[in-house]
């Protein structure tokens, strides 16, 4: 699916809330994912949170100081760091584990940050403005982030992207990632938008994010890895299995089914 044809929802704040969930399989994911589909309809505007207000939380939350970039002392980089430390501690743990073993990893706001991109229009998406922003390499990495990837590529992890980016933005999105500090992937795949598709993807062309995901990472199983950690900032990422746990970056600026 284009990124462009998701429903992308600015969250309420209570999403700040659930921004550090870390759940281990599919069952503990699902419980956590309270502010997607299924909303009940707000009978009173008090129940809902003010949309201007939220986008100041978010702001505030990222440390925002009028530039537009996240700050490196922000509760956004503390949460983000936090949930980092937790999966070095998962990899850590299983590094000297025999067989071949992979870290799955999305890339907006899991790899590279795509705050500067929606602050500087007003938390909303245009496929227009953010292909341009592909196409520049304009995401920079999240605090922490090529450290961490580093350390798992040194320590015995094949490390391999699954982006709903389509692909004609994956050599752009491999020279973002390069650019950043990112070392050389095991692989990356991005979304084939049409034929021919990837024969173990077999709900396409209309594949929903956790079709697409869970199914590559079939895919990356069938290749013989054991997927040991599986991070992202959307449910959509994390869900469907094929993972032995998964990682929740913080993210409450959008919503992808
Ligand atoms: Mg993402």
């Amino acid at each position: 699916m284009l990124k462009s044809a998701r429903k992308r929802v600015l969250t309420a704040a209570v999403a700040l809330g659930a921004a550090l969930v870390v759940g281990v399989g599919g069952a503990s994911m699902a419980g956590a994912d309270q502010h997607g589909a299924g909303q009940a309809t707000p009978k009173h505007d008090s129940s809902i949170e003010n949309l201007g207000l939220v986008k100041n939380e978010i702001k505030a939350y990222y440390g925002d100081d009028g530039d537009h970039q996240p700050s490196a002392d922000s509760a956004y980089a503390r949460d983000a760091k936090r949930v980092e430390s937790q999966l070095k501690h998962w990899l850590t743990a299983r590094s000297h584990e025999h067989g071949k073993k992979a870290l799955v990893l999305d890339v907006d706001d899991t790899v590279l940050s795509n705050y500067n991109y929606e602050a500087s229009h007003d938390f909303g998406y245009d496929p227009v403005t953010n292909a341009a922003c592909v196409e520049a390499k304009c995401f920079p990495a999240i605090f922490g982030m090529p450290a961490l990837v580093t350390w798992a590529s040194t320590h015995g992890y094949a490390v391999f992207y699954v982006t709903g980016r389509p692909h004609d933005q994956q050599q752009a999105t491999l020279d973002n990632l390069a650019d950043q500090g990112f070392p050389t992937p095991a692989g990356i795949f991005t979304k084939v938008k049409t034929a021919p598709y990837p024969p173990y993807l077999t709900c396409s062309p209309n594949c929903s994010t956790i079709e697409y995901k869970s199914g590559t990472r079939a895919h990356i199983e069938s290749l013989g890895y054991t997927i040991v950690a599986n991070a992202g900032d959307q449910y959509s990422d994390l869900k469907g299995g094929h993972a032995q746990r998964t990682f929740k970056m913080p993210n409450p600026m959008y919503y992808l089914p």
